[in-house]
């Protein structure tokens, strides 16, 4: 079998590397408060994690646990606070349309996660920077991310081309359409050129900035393809499906395919897809947290402008 296995922890170490240098090199100490306020045993372990990646980096990592009907003030102290760089929060905490407003009460310039309105908005109409003079990259939220950084370290995005359009010709399966991972994924590929078929439960729809990428940004269209119709088309095949009984049909993935597995399940025979896949990455959770570090250090720079700015 020819496949190449690509672990995250290999993806993620360059990143990673790079990240403690720059920590180290300029002597700073940024900080990360995570805020936990559900009984979730998954964000439990996800933010230990978290604290053991950072320790490992130099980046100062505080969780702070509160009920959910103090997590609104608690966010609004932190935002408030010039010794915290970045914010997250562990979700979800309402499990409702109240926990998208707490994305909205975590400001904008320590928004680690990229889940405020105007990155969520920005990212979807493909404007890349805060700022008119191009200075400020928008933040990116990490899984998606991280799923972007994945694809160009396996060499799917093409150097060639110019930044915005490197995935020009590159056809990809998302299976997962969450608003978390699946639908802004779909959209970061589509706005870097690539035709994206986006899987969930109920259908197929095509994400895409058309031929000759005409357009800015991509656009939507539904589709009545099925999964059989498109994973034989596909260059890269993503999945998200949170089951354990899920596995993607291996007969269909065109040879030589990209094959990627975001899900905490293994939605990918591992021995199957390996006769199939040119590459096969089984997970990527490490590349997240890379990510997550990434953003958080932008954020500190940004912050760090912006007192610059107020004091010149
Ligand atoms: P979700 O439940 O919000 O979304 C699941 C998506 O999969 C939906 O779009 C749904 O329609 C689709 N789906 C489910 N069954 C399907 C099927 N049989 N065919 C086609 N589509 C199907 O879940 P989520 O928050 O997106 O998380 C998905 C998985 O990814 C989980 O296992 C989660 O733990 C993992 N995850 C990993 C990371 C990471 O960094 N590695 C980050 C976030 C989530």
């Amino acid at each position: 079998m020819s496949c190449k296995v690509v672990l995250a922890q290999g993806i993620s170490a360059s990143y990673r590397e790079e990240l403690k240098n720059t920590i180290k090199t300029r002597n700073i100490r940024p900080k990360l408060v995570g805020f936990l306020a559900n009984e979730d045993p998954a964000a439990a372990k996800y933010a230990e994690w978290t604290a053991k990646t950072c320790a490992e980096s130099g980046v100062e990592f505080e969780l702070r646990k509160c009920s959910r009907n103090d997590l609104e003030n608690k966010i609004v102290e932190a935002n408030q606070d010039a010794g915290v760089h970045g914010i997250m929060v562990y979700y979800p905490v309402f499990g409702d349309r109240q926990d998208q407003y707490l994305q909205n009460v975590v400001d904008v310039s320590k928004d680690v996660e990229g889940l405020h309105h105007k990155y969520v908005y920005n990212m979807y109409h493909n404007i890349r920077f805060l700022d008119e003079a191009k200075t400020k990259k928008c933040i990116i939220p990490c899984t998606p991310l991280g799923l972007v950084k994945v694809m160009e370290y396996v060499g799917v995005y093409n150097g060639i081309l110019p930044h915005g359009n490197r995935l020009h010709g590159r056809v990809v399966t998302i299976i997962n359409r969450s608003e978390i991972v699946g639908r802004p994924l779909a959209a970061l590929l589509a706005n870097d050129g690539a035709k994206v078929y986006s899987v969930d439960i109920n259908g197929i729809q095509e994400f895409h900035r058309g031929v000759g990428l005409k357009l800015m940004k991509h656009e939507v269209s539904e589709t009545t393809l099925k999964v059989e119709d498109v994973l034989p088309l596909s260059d890269v095949v993503i999945t998200g499906v949170p089951s354990p009984s899920y596995k993607v049909p291996s007969h269909l993935i065109r040879d030589g395919a990209v094959c990627i597995n975001f899900s905490t399940f293994k939605n990918f025979d591992g021995d199957e897809i390996k006769k199939k896949a040119a590459i096969y990455v089984p997970a990527v959770g490490k590349v997240t947290v890379a990510m997550l570090e990434r953003n958080l250090i932008r954020l500190y720079d940004y912050q760090a402008q912006d007192r610059a700015s107020s004091t010149a």
